[in-house]
């Protein structure tokens, strides 16, 4: 392999279709999605879409038009629904594409009637987001239009990662007083933290997303990232000298910086400052110290070997994104869906 600079990130396919596996069993007996927008959290929908389908995944969810458009290419006969709906004008494309829009209010409900395929229709219970509200819902329920086929109707939960939240069961309960009241079809309910709920949010169609990504700590989840940083120059520093931008780092005592080949550019967000913040050598922890720049962070590694070309672990399985995203103040999701795109991409195994 040659050493062209970058860092690499890894990212396990096979661990995806084993977490999609588990989450499968969870979901069981309804059937078990996969989410897939934001090119499949940043991880690569087209590597990570057949390995589901080939894992018995069959029915994919995206936020945009284009990313059903994309994801239909890599998966011929899936179910694909695109959860920001059907904009007005996109009928065609929808159709030409063979995707399902979740449909999120009466004017897209008008848009679709009269169609033999069956989309999804969103009803929101509590998010206030996207969906069908309240008043949009009673004049549904009221007068169901005939020659509208829906295959699910769906919700979305506002607190399901925190499971003592009284929204939870709020948010299935109205979904239930709504269903009831609504023409008999599917149901979808819980993500990733609902479906981690318990029986109360089964539903028929489960959607997970950042649990199939390493992004959710449960029983039998596996990781799946692995990103290894290059390092690019390693230099001894002096009492007084400072590191980097604003002078932000003062050196205590006489040591060793080393310089790696990532930076904000990379999703290494450079907001939350560096305390906190570690990468390791060889299983040590060696901190970050100084600004992160747009391509560049500089890691204290005073009393260890390091050359430049050398790897330096900042994700795998024993610092997760999760710890990451703590570090620095944010959720998994932002660490995972801004992964940068400079960063030399592998897909195989490598726990
Ligand atoms: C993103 C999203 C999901 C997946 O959520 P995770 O928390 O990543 O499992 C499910 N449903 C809807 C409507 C979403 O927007």
């Amino acid at each position: 392999m040659a050493d062209d600079g970058r860092s690499i990130l890894t990212i396990d396919p096979a661990a995806i279709a084993a977490n999609w596996r588990v989450l499968a069993d969870r979901a069981a007996p309804g059937a078990c999605a996969a989410v897939l927008k934001a090119d499949a959290y940043g991880c690569g929908a087209a590597a990570i879409a057949p390995a589901l389908w080939a894992a018995g995944c069959r029915d994919f969810f995206v936020a945009h038009l284009d990313e059903g458009v994309v994801l239909r290419a890599l998966l011929p006969a899936a179910r694909i629904a695109v959860l920001n709906g059907l904009a007005p004008g996109t009928l065609a494309e929808f159709e030409a594409h063979d995707l399902t829009p979740v449909l999120n209010d009466l004017g897209q409900i008008a848009l679709w009637r009269g169609r033999p395929q069956a989309a999804m229709v969103h009803l929101d219970t509590g998010m206030n987001r996207l969906g069908l509200g309240p008043d949009e819902q009673e004049r549904l329920a009221a007068d169901p239009p005939r020659d509208l086929a829906v295959s699910h109707w769906l919700t979305h939960l506002a607190c399901a990662d925190e499971p003592e939240h009284p929204m939870n069961a709020a948010q299935a309960a109205r979904f239930r007083a709504i269903l009831a009241r609504l023409p008999p079809a599917a149901t979808s309910l819980a993500n990733s933290a609902g479906l981690h709920l318990g029986p109360g949010f089964a539903s028929d169609l489960a959607r997970p997303g950042v649990a199939l990504y390493g992004g959710w700590a449960a029983p039998g989840l596996r990781p799946v990232l692995r990103l290894q940083a290059r390092v690019l120059q390693v230099r001894h520093v002096d009492r007084g000298m400072t590191v980097g931008y604003g002078a932000a780092h003062s050196v205590a005592q006489p040591g060793k910086v080393a310089t790696i080949a990532m930076g904000y550019a990379d999703g290494y967000l450079r907001a939350a400052g560096a305390p906190g913040r570690l990468c390791r050598i060889g299983g040590a922890p060696v901190p970050v110290i100084g600004r992160v720049s747009m391509d560049l962070v500089t890691l204290d590694v005073t009393g260890h070997e390091v050359v430049p070309g050398d790897l330096v672990d900042v994700l795998d399985g024993q610092w997760t994104v999760h710890d990451l995203a703590a570090a620095v103040g944010t959720i998994a999701y932002e660490i995972l869906t801004g992964l940068g795109r400079r960063y030399r991409r592998r897909y195989e195994a490598w726990a």
